[in-house]
């Protein structure tokens, strides 16, 4: 078990909570605030007067940090305020579960004096004003929030409750069936250990028929976030609370993080995908782009190269309606886009006037088939780049022949790392040194 870290205004019962938790869950508690007091040896109101609030805030991010860094997992009621600085956002997440209480600051007025003995807390509208400013940063923070409208004794249990539900389950997973060759736990493993984050990332088997049943027991038991892969990228969109604007628009979730106690959709392959292309000096913008396949991967893929201003896309696929669905959802962004049967005809035609070709088939994939013939590749331009979603193996056909042609050409690695380290933005809420987790990342996975 880790540190469960309390989150709330003044008054909103973050101290009695966390020593009623800690009393029933036999674990430690620490109140930031009696921390900073034992140091200064004045009460809170008096720092504030005599050193400012700066010190107090310098204090205060000094003891968060203290705390989170015992050994023993332990309650912690942090300051009110600590969620102003990010550094204190960032460790509160990394190290421990932050729940938020929530207790509207009426109800607060109403019960706890307001008489100065807590600074910018003497006279209602400061609090009300407090409330304003502030609830959106502690949902923001939070992996949870407990409402606590009605008595003490309700509120511990609802407390108790979500401690011992946030336990028993990964704190992060990717989802798929299949689902054992997956990487993602090792690149995410990675990622946590660099970033000295103490969290679990697990690999976890979710059949079509089981989604919901997964979903459900993700929410409920307090996990965090997860990825999901084929083939949820989709079913899983009707589940959500909230889809950011790219996704709705790729109809893929590829990460789903909780955060305040909604679930919210986003989707990193498109970012990821162009953030590889770009490392090789392969962006989009003003390319001619051919996209092969039609399934979730093409249709990411097509998205972002009319976002990102390809001067013309082409769609083709061995369905040609699928292609021909692609193209016209997306016809509206992009200046030129063109669907066709992907036939040995056409794709020598769409070749000769291609300078980014993505395989987005599954095509040369381990274990699956292979293109029936590679001429087509003979008819790009001598300039143009080839990249191939593929990364088990790691050069297939396709790419060997590229590489014989002297075209420029990446695997699906670099999209994969890629998508995974905007992921890791989402789930740790920062951003992140890219290209150094790039690195690492590369590292780890060729020394497994
Ligand atoms: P998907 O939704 O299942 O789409 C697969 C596509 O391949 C479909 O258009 C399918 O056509 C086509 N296809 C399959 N067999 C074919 C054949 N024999 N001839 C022609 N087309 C064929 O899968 P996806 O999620 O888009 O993934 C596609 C590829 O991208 C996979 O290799 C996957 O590993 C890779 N990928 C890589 C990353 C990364 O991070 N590097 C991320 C996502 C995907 P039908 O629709 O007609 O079946």
């Amino acid at each position: 078990m880790g540190h469960i870290v309390l989150l709330g205004l003044p008054g909103s019962g973050k101290t009695s909570l966390g020593r009623m938790a800690s009393a029933r869950l036999d674990m430690p508690f620490v109140d930031v605030d009696a921390e900073i007091e034992k140091l200064f040896k004045m009460p809170i109101r008096r720092i504030f007067e005599k050193h400012g609030e700066k010190s107090f805030r310098d204090a205060e991010s000094a003891a968060t940090r203290e705390a989170l860094l015992r050994e023993a997992p332990s309650v912690i009621a942090a300051g009110g305020g600590a969620i102003l600085r990010q550094e204190n956002v960032s460790a509160m997440r990394d190290l421990g579960f932050v729940i938020f209480i929530d207790r509207p600051s009426k109800l607060i007025a109403r019960d706890v004096p307001l008489d100065g003995s807590r600074p910018l807390f003497t006279d209602p509208d400061k609090l009300y004003e407090m409330e304003r400013v502030r609830r959106a940063l502690y949902i923001d923070a939070a992996d949870r929030t407990l409402e606590n409208r009605e008595g003490m004794e309700e509120a511990a249990s609802g407390l108790i409750e979500i401690i011992a539900r946030s336990q028993p389950v990964a704190e992060y997973a990717v989802i798929g069936d299949p689902i054992a060759h997956s990487l993602s736990p090792a690149i995410h493993g990675a990622v946590f250990e660099a970033l000295g984050v103490s969290a679990s990332y697990s690999a976890v088997r979710v059949s079509r028929g089981g989604l919901a049943a997964f979903f459900d027991a993700a929410k409920e038991g307090c996990m965090r976030a997860f990825n999901v892969t084929s083939p949820h990228k989709r079913d899983i969109m009707p589940f959500l609370d909230h889809i950011d604007e790219e996704a709705t628009l790729c109809g893929a979730v590829n990460t789903v993080v909780f955060r305040g106690g909604k679930s919210l959709g986003y989707n990193t392959d498109m970012d990821g995908l162009s953030a590889s292309l770009l490392a090789r000096g392969a962006g989009y913008e003003g390319r001619r782009v051919l996209v092969l396949g039609a399934g979730g991967a093409a249709r990411a893929a097509v998205l972002k190269a009319a976002l990102e201003k390809a001067a013309e896309i082409t769609v083709l696929a061995r369905d040609a309606k699928k292609a021909e669905e692609i193209a016209s959802a997306f016809s509206g962004i992009a200046p030129r886009i063109r669907a066709k049967a992907m036939t040995e005809r056409a794709m020598k035609e769409s070749a000769a006037g291609a300078d980014l070709l993505i395989n987005a088939t599954t095509l040369g994939m381990s274990g699956s088939g292979t293109f029936p013939s590679l001429e087509f590749l003979s008819a790009l331009p001598g300039s143009a780049f080839v990249c191939d979603l593929i990364y088990d193996p790691s050069q297939t056909d396709l790419l060997k022949r590229a590489s014989e042609l002297a075209l420029g050409c990446q695997n699906g690695l670099g999209m994969l790392i890629s998508q995974a380290i905007l992921a890791d933005e989402l789930f740790l809420r920062r951003g992140l040194e890219r290209a150094a987790l790039h690195g690492i990342i590369e590292e780890k996975l060729s020394a497994t």
